[in-house]
């Protein structure tokens, strides 16, 4: 073993174990080392010139690192996803000529349990991306103490330019194509940005046709028509509404007072918008890809639904102020949910965010720098990795249901989903005041000790 330093902003850590950088200095490799690199120590197979999801990402772990004691020696591990599968994914257009999407898979890792984690189909999905999202499953299917591991997939496509019969056919091709390595007992998708039910029954079908089986476990997210859970479509924003409410609590904000911005108004910030209003909170400001949109009394979120589902978009919702844009991140309010897309809260806005409290809805919305500037500015932050759990959690419900056969009633699933929320939350919450890190770091402390646990129980083969 031999002695390492790493360096984290401001701070230098030191830790033991075998890093990349000693096995490169006993096989020197002058492609690894090219000076120009942003991360030299990177895999060969990315882009090198580019600050991409993935880099966000190991950030996280080179902070967490000091934290995991002797496990920190299998930290490699978290560096580098187990299996990652391009494929290509080619379809017949309506107008007959054929058009080529890339596709991807990622098992980041599968120490604690089949890959897990959703598949997005977006014009600006690539393999960095999808690398991250599918370690950001593994941590949080870990924080949660699911037992997962973690995947991710996407299709570089924009639905939106897509007819009903071509996203059907890039949806059975792409899950052909991927049919090698998912499976109930490997990896099982699910929705994520811009895929939804419909899709979770042609992938579930394609799945079971190719294996001569009706195989409802190889996705989740699905009908309930067809073994889907009860409470699952809400289970992401119902998840954000738990944890803001218990991390209210911490900051003495009663929830019934809270201003609330959400960035986003898809799955998650609509049905987030949807409790938090019921709960009596305000929502002031609402941002999508159409505009931001803003109401001192609050908007009336129903009829903001409605309006969304005929025109698409927030802008033009009558008796709501229209913002600029990027003036969504100057609105003073109490809690801020990002619900969009990654690397949203940047070093760019973060100073001037005016929320006391910011929950994830997303996927890694915040980058690290963000999170130094939120530190010193005191705004709390309920990563991602447990805030956005509920998806995954319900989703969890919905498999053990599909395997016994057995479906539960929705009171019965949305109270172990506010309880597995809450106990995570507890848990991370303790962990941030013991060791007087992030809740992000401590999300990180408590997932990425329990895989390493499981890989070094395991042991490496042969
Ligand atoms: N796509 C969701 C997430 O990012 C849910 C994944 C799942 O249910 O497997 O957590």
């Amino acid at each position: 073993m031999q002695k390492s330093i790493f360096t984290d902003g401001n701070t230098t850590q030191s830790f033991l174990f075998v890093s990349v950088a000693s096995l490169m200095s006993r096989t020197p490799n002058p492609q690894h080392a090219s000076n120009d690199s942003p991360h030299p120590l990177g895999l060969s197979y990315l882009p090198r010139h580019e600050i991409s999801a993935w880099d966000i990402y190991l950030q996280q772990i080179e902070r967490v690192t000091p934290f995991l004691g002797n496990l920190s020696r299998w930290v490699e591990t978290l560096r580098r996803p187990k299996r990652v599968l391009t494929v290509d994914v080619p379809i017949h257009m309506d107008d007959g000529s054929i058009a080529h999407f890339e596709g991807f898979r990622v098992q980041h890792n599968t120490s604690r349990g089949p890959g897990k984690g959703g598949v997005r189909f977006h014009q600006d999905v690539t393999l960095p991306e999808v690398m991250a999202l599918s370690a950001w499953m593994s941590v949080k299917n870990a924080a949660l103490n699911l037992p997962f591991g973690g995947a991710k997939g996407g299709v570089r496509v924009d639905p939106r330019y897509l007819s009903e019969a071509e996203l059907e056919r890039v949806t059975r091709r792409y899950t052909s194509e991927i049919g090698v390595i998912i499976g109930p007992h490997k990896d099982i998708p699910a929705p994520d940005v811009n895929t939804n039910e419909r899709i979770m029954s042609w992938m579930m079908d394609t799945y079971s046709v190719n294996h001569g089986t009706t195989s409802t476990g190889v996705v989740t997210g699905k009908p309930v028509a067809l073994g889907g859970s009860l409470g699952r479509r809400e289970a992401t924003g119902r998840g954000v509404v738990v944890t803001a409410i218990e991390a209210a609590k911490k900051i003495a904000l009663p929830i019934e007072k809270a201003r609330i911005a959400i960035q986003g108004f898809g799955n998650v910030g609509s049905v987030a918008a949807t409790l938090l209003s019921k709960a009596q909170a305000t929502i002031l400001a609402i941002q999508d890809h159409t505009g931001s949109i803003y109401s001192p009394e609050g908007l009336d979120v129903k009829a903001l639904i409605d309006h969304v589902t005929n025109q698409g978009g927030v802008l033009g919702f009558e008796g709501a102020q229209v913002l600029d844009k990027d003036a969504f991140w100057d609105v003073p309010c109490d809690i801020l949910i990002p619900a969009a897309l990654e690397s949203q809260i940047t070093a760019n806005n973060a100073a001037r965010i005016q929320a006391r409290l910011i929950v994830e809805g997303a996927n890694g919305p915040t980058t690290p720098q963000a999170d130094d500037i939120l530190a010193d500015r005191h705004i709390l932050v309920v990563p991602d990795v447990i805030a956005n759990a509920g998806g995954v959690t319900v989703s969890y419900f919905e498999w053990v249901q599909d395997f016994s056969s057995f479906f539960w009633n929705e009171d019965k699933i949305n109270a172990r989903l506010t309880e597995a929320m809450q106990a995570a939350f507890a848990n991370v919450w303790q962990i941030a005041q013991d060791k007087q890190v992030s809740l992000r770091t401590a999300a990180f402390i408590v997932g990425c000790s329990r895989i390493l646990q499981a890989r070094s129980l395991r042991g490496l083969y042969p």
